[in-house]
């Protein structure tokens, strides 16, 4: 953990030093060594949260863009079920940041304790996740041209499958890599991916990083992107064209949704 109270105020970690869990109340220790970020763990083996996870810098990263109070919230349900959110926004929102690998079980076991939440998940995990997303990408028929938005089937690739039957929206994360649209310029994009259980098709939208966190910092919009519009649309394929027959000429203007 990031936090712990130490005399009753929230402290990162520094070396030797104590402090109490805001989860459970137990005696943390810091872990301030050369190789992992330093952290608060609980002295005993067993974490108060059984959600959590080993923070990566990815985790840590991402948490630092939102105000301290927001970050690694302590809930309780009304069984008593206690879990730490990543960060909990002044709205209520959850965000869960997502490294490791998670059941469909354990997934909907979350999202029916925090209902308003949404999955910021760590595209970089799987070397071949990210190839075979931009593959996907290529082929996806645009469904809306402003905010750019590709139809994708919930079994198209091996990242969409695993959060196939999610119910809150899930956003991917690829890091700084580029986004595989010759018209989006190279700024750091997340893709949004909305599942529609009856039909299994996910709708996939490109959207920036950074108007994800001015969305749950201040209530921005999401900036999606435009697509450069086609000289002649094709007609003949019932009235659906796929990414790879647009010429991308244009610059795309940025749009707020
Ligand atoms: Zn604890």
């Amino acid at each position: 953990m990031k936090f712990a109270l130490v005399e009753g105020s929230r402290q990162e970690a520094t070396p030797a030093s104590r402090g109490e869990c805001p989860g459970c109340g137990a005696r943390l220790i810091a872990k301030c060594g050369t190789k992992k970020l330093w952290h608060w763990a609980h002295s005993s083996v067993r974490n108060c949260d059984r959600w959590w996870e080993p923070e990566t810098e990815w985790h840590r990263g991402w948490k630092n863009e939102f105000p301290a109070p927001w970050q690694e919230v302590r809930c309780i349900a009304p069984d008593g079920e206690l879990h730490i959110a990543d960060v909990k926004t002044e709205a209520g929102f959850v965000l869960e940041f997502q490294h490791s690998n998670i059941s469909p079980i354990e997934r909907a076991s979350r999202e029916g304790y925090y209902r308003s939440m949404v999955w910021l998940v760590d595209g970089g995990r799987l070397k071949n996740d990210l190839p075979k997303f931009q593959t996907t990408v290529r082929s996806a028929p645009v469904i809306k041209d402003t905010p750019l938005s590709l139809l994708m089937h919930d079994r198209s690739n091996p990242l969409v499958e695993r959060w196939a039957g999610s119910r809150c929206p899930v956003f991917i994360d690829f890091g700084d890599a580029k986004p595989g649209l010759p018209f989006i310029a190279d700024e750091h994009v997340l893709w949004r991916l909305q599942y529609f259980e009856k039909t299994n098709n996910v709708v996939a939208t490109p959207v920036s990083r950074s108007s994800f966190i001015g969305h749950f910092r201040n209530s921005g919009g999401l900036r999606g992107y435009r697509l450069p519009q086609l000289r002649a649309r094709p007609t003949t394929w019932s009235g659906r064209h796929g990414l790879d027959s647009y010429p991308h000429r244009k610059k795309p203007r940025r749009r707020r949704f």
